[in-house]
Parts: C-alpha cells; structure tokens; sequence
C-alpha cells in the first residue's frame, strides 16, 4: 500500500510516500532521519496486518518542508538520508 503524508500549499506539494509493501521495519531510516520526522508502528493504513512500517510522525506531518529543507540535494549534498538508508527502496519524497 502507498502511504503519503505531508501537504500542499501556495509554494509547492510537501509529500513524504512510503510504499509499505516495500518496508520491512528495519529502523534504519529513523536512525538516519536527523530531523525526528520518521517513526515505527503498527501500520495505520492497514488494521487488520500485524506488520510494522515506517510512519511520518503527527508532530511533523504539517512542517516537513521546513523540517526536510536541510537534507534537500544540492550540487554539495549526498542524497537524503533516509532515502539513502533504505535498501528496499520504500521511501519518496515529492519535491
Ligand atoms: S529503512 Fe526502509 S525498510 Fe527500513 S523502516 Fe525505513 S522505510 Fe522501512
Ligand atoms: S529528508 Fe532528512 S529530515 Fe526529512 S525525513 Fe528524510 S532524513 Fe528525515
């Protein structure tokens, strides 16, 4: 199932997705995600599975743009970090 939290307003669309077919719930992009935004749990979208899956947290579903924006690539940046940290590949960003 694809899972997308953020929001959009006048400046852009601010969109994490998470495929979570594809997360195992292996913590590594929470240890990697400098700003707190990641978190892991029972999987909201899905009651019924017993699986636990990456989740943006309440706290910072409506500010990731400003909480992402230091991570952002640049000609000088490595890519994201929690996209760099998960090998399945689970994770996106919208902008
Ligand atoms: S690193 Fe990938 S597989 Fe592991 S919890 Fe995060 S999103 Fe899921
Ligand atoms: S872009 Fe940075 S702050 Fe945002 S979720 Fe990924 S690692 Fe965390």
């Amino acid at each position: 199932m694809i899972a997308n939290y953020g929001y959009k307003d006048g400046s852009g669309e601010y969109f994490i997705t998470i495929d979570t077919d594809k997360c195992n719930g292996c913590r590594d992009c929470v240890s990697a995600c400098p700003g707190r935004v990641l978190d892991v749990g029972p999987d909201e979208n899905d009651p019924l599975s017993d699986d636990e899956v990456v989740f943006v947290t309440d706290e910072e579903r409506k500010k990731i743009k400003y909480t992402c924006a230091p991570c952002k690539p640049r000609d000088d940046r490595p890519p994201l970090p929690c996209m760099a940290a998960c090998e399945p590949g689970a994770i996106s960003h919208s902008w």
